[in-house]
């Protein structure tokens, strides 16, 4: 059982949609970075040809954290809605509120976890 108080939940929930928010936003503009990525793929020359190949990369790689995380922060927002916020998807105990605090989007206790 999770061991949070409704004001708790209240305020994870705000914490998470204001993440969501702001991980959205973040991820339109590192689509924009893969669109500009992908274009500068015609460049000539080797150099910046190598250039181009190494933000893409990057751009990939910040492309893939993002959407992990956006799949983690949907995830506890499905538990909140559905109740099981605060419970470890993997032994069933409470998940630490001071945890919660830090990693909001977490789904496991520390024991579980990282
Ligand atoms: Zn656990």
């Amino acid at each position: 059982m999770a061991d949070l108080t409704e004001s708790q939940i209240a305020e994870f929930r705000d914490e998470l949609e204001r993440q969501l928010a702001k991980l959205q936003e973040s991820m339109t503009v590192s689509d924009k970075a893969l669109e500009t990525v992908a274009l500068d793929q015609g460049a000539v020359g080797r150099l910046s040809r190598m250039d181009s190949l190494q933000s893409q990369a990057l751009a990939k790689g910040l492309r893939e954290r993002e959407s992990a995380r956006l799949g983690l922060i949907q995830e506890a927002l499905r538990r909140l809605d559905s109740g099981t916020y605060g419970v470890c998807i993997v032994c069933g105990g409470a998940v630490a509120a001071e945890r919660l605090f830090v990693f909001p989007e977490s789904g496991t206790c520390a024991r579980c976890g990282d």
